[in-house]
C-alpha cells in the first residue's frame, strides 16, 4: 500500500479518489469546523474551518499531523491566562479532543465560545466537529444576568435596580428606579449619565469618589447616599448599594445593586438634628447652636480684621413668680409668646435663641459701638414690656439685659457668651428691667463671688459662722428689752465679713436656708443661756433677720417651730424681722404665713421701713407686732424737719395698728432724746451698742446699764 502524498486537499490515505472527493465535498459543505483523526491519533482531513475556528495557521494543515502538535500550538498561544498556561492548556484540548460528551470551550482572549462533539469510529478513530457558540453563548449569559437582576429585585420590590455594564457603558435602569424619579420607562436611556447627571452637584464629587473606590477594589462593597433630582425637579435622597463583577485579573467587568429612597430618614434625621439644636418650646436655637453662630460671626470677625456685633443676654425678672403663681402651663406659654416677641423684634437674619430657663439671647450682626448696643437693647426692653395677652390674661414682663460686643481678644463663643451674661447679672443686681454693657471689671467682681461660693459652702461645717447680738432698748426704762442677732463671717482670708457681704449670694445659691437654720438655732440657744443666768421680767427678746428666699421656703413655719423646741426658747420671745419686699412679692402668701406665725405665738417685726415699697395699705392687712423704722429717717430727723414729720407720722400709724415701734440706727443724744419725745417704745444703734460678740453682749447683761 502506497502512501500517495496530495500538495493541496489530502484525503484519506487509504481511501480511493472518489472517496476522498466525496469526504472532502462533504467537509468543505459544513458551517462548522471538522477533522478526521485516524486510531493512531493522526489528522487524515478536514476543512478550512476547523483551523479558523481554532485560529491556527501554518504547516499544521497537513495530514499526519499529530494531536501532540496541535496540543503545542494551541497551548504555546497563551490563550489560557496567566500562570500555568501550559497545564490548563493541556488540560483544555484533551477536553477538546477526548472526551466524548460535547464540551464548551472559550478558546480566545475574546472569549470566543467552541462547541465540539467527537463521534467515534469503527476502525478506532474519530470526527471532531467544532462549532462557533459565541453568539449563542452571549444570548444565554444575558438571560443569566436578567436573572440575577430578578434575584435583586426579590431583595426589595420597593428598591430601583440598576445594573452597569462597565464594558460597553451601558446601563440598566429597571422600571421601578424611573418611577422613584418620576420618571416613564421610555424616559431614560442607557447611558451612565442617566443616573449621574440627576445627582445633587453637592453629592456628585463623593458619589465619584465611593464608586471609584469600590471599583478599584479598595472597598468591599458599594454604598452612597446622595441627592437626585426628580422630574418636578424636588431631590430624592437615596441609598445606592452594589457590587461590582471582576474578571479572573481582578478587573470590574460590571456592578450592580439597588436605590432606595431614604427621603423619610434623612427627613427624621434632620429633624433629630434640629431638636437637638433648638429648644422644643419656642423652636428657638438652644445655648448650643447659639455657641456655634456665635462661634461663626468670631471667626468671620477675626479673619476680617473687624467686627460689629454683639451678645445679648436677656433674663426675664421674676419669672419663676408667673410660674410658682400662675402654674407651669401658663409659664411656658408666656415663654413661647416671649420668644415670638423677641425674633420679631430682632427682624430676620438676626440669630434669637433660648439658652435655657428664663434666658434669651440675640446675636446683634450689625452694631457700630456701645451706644447704638445699649439704645437697641432697650428699645428692645420696650418692647418686651408691652402686654402679653395668654390665655385671656394681661401679662407683662420686664427683662434684664446684659451686652457684650466683639473684641478681637475672645477666643471662644462661650468667653464672649459669658461676658454678656456677667452683665446681664449686674444689670439685675442693678435693680433689674435694665441693660448694662460688659465691662471688664465685672470679671473679677464674678471670680470674687464664685471663690466667696466655694468658701461659704465650708463656713458652716468649719464653725467661720458666728453670731452678733446688738441690744434694742426699752426707751420707758432705759434697759436692754432684747437684742438683734446678726450674722457675722469669720473669712479665713478675708477677715470679720458682715452680712450684706454674704447673705444675697447665699440666697442665690440657696445656702441661705442652712444658714438661716443655724442662725436661728443659734441665736435662741444662746438666749436660754443668758435668760438662766440673768433672768429678766419681762424676759429678753430676740430679733431674727428672715430673708426672701427663707420666707418663702415651703415648710417655714414648721421648721421654725422645730427650731424653738430644740433650742428650749419660748416662741413668745421670738421675733422674726422681715423686710417690704420680701412680703410685697406675694401679699396673699405673706398674709398667710403671718397668720400661722401668729398662732404659733411667734412675734414679726416689719424691718428697714420706709426704703421699700412703703406701701401703707398692707399695713392694715398683715398683722405686724413691731415696725422698725429705717436708720436713713432717725439720722436724718435732727436736722430735717421733713423726716421728722415723716417720723412722727410712721409712729401715729403704727400706734393706731397696735404695733409698737423700733427706732434704728441711733447714734445720738439728740437723736434718742426726740424718739422719747414722740413715744417711741424701742430704739437701737451705736449710742448704746455696735453689735457686738456673744462674750461682749453678755458683758451688757453683767452691768446691766440704764440709759
Ligand atoms: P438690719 O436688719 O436692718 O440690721 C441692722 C443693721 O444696721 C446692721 O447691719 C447693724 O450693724 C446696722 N446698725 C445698727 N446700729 C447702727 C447705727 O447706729 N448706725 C448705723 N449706720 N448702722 C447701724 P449689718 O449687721 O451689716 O446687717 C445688715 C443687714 O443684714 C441687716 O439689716 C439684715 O437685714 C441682714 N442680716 C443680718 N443678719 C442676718 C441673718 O442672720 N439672716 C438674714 N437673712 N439677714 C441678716
Ligand atoms: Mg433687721
Ligand atoms: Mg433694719
Amino acid at each position: 500500500m502506497t502512501r500517495r502524498k496530495t500538495p493541496s486537499r489530502p484525503t484519506s490515505s487509504d481511501a480511493g479518489a472518489s472517496d476522498g472527493r466525496l469526504l472532502r465535498a462533504a467537509l468543505d459543505s459544513l458551517t462548522q469546523g471538522a477533522a478526521v483523526f485516524g486510531a493512531d491519533r493522526r489528522l487524515q482531513a478536514w476543512n478550512e474551518r476547523f483551523f479558523d475556528v481554532l485560529e491556527l495557521q501554518g504547516d499544521l494543515r497537513r495530514p499526519g499531523t499529530g494531536l501532540a502538535e496541535l496540543f503545542r500550538a494551541l497551548t504555546g498561544r497563551g490563550d489560557f491566562g496567566p500562570g500555568d498556561a501550559d497545564e490548563a492548556a493541556t488540560r483544555e484540548v484533551e477536553r477538546l479532543f477526548l472526551p466524548p460528551d460535547p464540551a464548551h470551550l472559550h478558546l480566545t482572549p475574546g472569549g470566543r465560545v467552541v462547541e465540539r462533539l467527537l463521534a467515534p469510529m469503527a476502525d478506532g478513530g474519530f470526527v471532531v466537529t467544532l462549532t462557533d457558540a459565541t453568539d449563542r453563548r452571549r444570548a444565554e449569559l444575558r438571560l443569566m444576568e436578567s436573572e440575577e437582576r430578578y434575584a435583586l429585585a426579590s431583595a426589595g420590590a420597593n428598591d430601583g435596580l440598576w445594573d452597569w455594564n462597565l464594558s460597553t457603558n451601558r446601563l440598566y435602569l429597571s422600571p421601578r428606579w424611573k418611577r422613584m424619579l418620576g420618571l416613564a420607562e421610555d424616559d431614560v436611556g442607557d447611558e451612565p449619565s442617566e443616573w449621574l447627571d440627576r445627582v445633587h452637584t453637592d453629592d456628585l464629587e463623593r458619589l465619584s469618589a465611593v464608586l471609584e473606590g469600590h471599583l478599584a477594589g479598595r472597598s468591599p462593597h458599594f454604598e452612597s447616599e446622595h441627592r437626585l433630582r426628580r422630574t418636578d425637579d424636588s431631590y430624592l435622597w437615596v441609598l445606592a448599594r452594589g457590587l461590582a463583577v471582576r474578571d479572573g485579573f481582578g478587573r470590574a467587568t460590571r456592578i450592580a445593586g439597588s436605590l432606595t429612597d431614604v427621603t423619610d430618614r434623612k427627613y427624621q434625621e434632620a429633624q433629630a438634628l434640629h431638636n437637638t439644636l433648638h429648644d422644643p418650646l419656642t423652636q428657638l436655637p438652644n445655648r448650643a447652636l447659639f455657641l456655634d453662630r456665635v462661634a461663626q460671626a468670631l471667626f468671620r470677625a477675626r479673619r476680617a480684621g473687624s467686627g460689629r456685633f454683639a451678645v445679648l443676654c436677656l433674663d426675664l425678672d421674676r419669672f419663676k413668680l408667673v410660674n410658682d403663681s400662675l402654674g407651669h402651663r401658663l409659664g411656658d406659654e408666656l415663654l413661647a409668646a416671649v420668644g415670638r416677641r423677641l425674633a420679631e423684634i430682632a427682624g430676620a437674619g438676626q440669630t434669637v435663641a433660648r439658652p435655657g430657663g428664663d434666658e434669651f439671647a440675640v446675636l446683634i450682626d450689625e452694631v457700630a459701638g456701645p451706644v447704638e448696643a445699649r439704645a437697641l437693647a432697650e428699645r428692645l426692653l420696650a418692647d418686651l414690656t408691652k402686654a402679653f395677652d395668654i390665655d385671656g390674661r394681661r401679662l407683662v414682663v420686664t427683662g434684664s439685659v446684659g451686652l457684650a460686643l466683639f473684641d478681637p481678644a475672645y477666643e471662644r463663643a462661650e468667653d464672649m457668651m459669658r461676658d454678656a451674661e456677667l452683665a446681664m447679672y449686674q444689670a439685675k443686681s442693678l435693680g433689674k428691667a435694665r441693660a448694662e454693657l460688659f465691662h471688664p471689671s465685672l470679671h473679677s467682681h464674678a471670680v470674687h463671688l464664685l471663690t466667696l461660693e466655694n468658701d461659704l459652702r465650708q463656713a458652716i461645717g468649719r464653725n467661720e459662722l458666728q453670731l452678733y447680738f446688738q441690744p434694742i432698748i426699752y426707751l420707758k426704762t432705759g434697759r436692754i428689752a432684747g437684742f438683734e442677732s446678726l450674722a457675722r463671717w469669720r473669712h479665713p482670708r478675708r477677715g470679720l465679713l458682715g452680712p450684706l457681704e454674704f447673705i444675697t449670694l447665699a440666697e442665690e445659691t440657696g445656702q441661705i436656708g442652712q444658714i438661716g437654720a443655724w442662725v436661728l438655732e443659734e441665736a435662741c440657744r444662746r438666749m436660754r443661756d443668758w435668760q438662766a443666768r440673768y433672768p429678766s421680767d419681762p424676759a429678753l427678746t430676740i430679733s431674727v433677720n428672715l430673708s426672701i428666699r427663707q420666707f418663702n421656703q415651703i415648710d417655714l413655719v414648721t421648721e421654725i417651730v422645730e427650731i424653738l423646741a430644740r433650742s428650749g426658747w419660748r416662741a413668745g420671745k421670738l421675733k422674726l424681722e422681715l423686710t417690704e419686699t420680701a412680703l410685697m412679692q406675694n401679699a396673699a402668701r405673706a398674709a398667710h404665713i403671718l397668720h400661722q406665725l401668729k398662732a404659733a405665738d411667734i412675734a414679726v417685726s416689719l424691718d428697714d421701713f420706709g426704703t421699700g415699697y412703703s406701701s401703707l395699705s398692707y399695713l392694715h392687712a398683715l398683722p405686724f407686732d413691731t415696725l422698725k423704722i429705717d436708720k436713713s429717717f432717725i439720722a436724718g430727723m435732727v436736722s430735717d424737719r421733713s423726716k421728722l414729720e415723716i417720723v412722727r407720722a410712721i409712729l401715729l400709724l403704727a400706734h393706731n395698728l397696735k404695733m409698737d415701734v423700733v427706732a434704728e440706727g441711733v447714734e445720738t443724744v439728740e437723736q434718742l432724746a426726740q424718739l422719747r419725745a414722740l413715744d417711741c417704745e424701742y430704739a437701737q444703734g451705736y449710742l448704746f451698742a455696735p453689735p457686738l460678740d456673744a462674750e461682749a453682749a453678755e458683758q451688757l447683761l453683767v452691768e446691766n446699764r440704764k440709759w
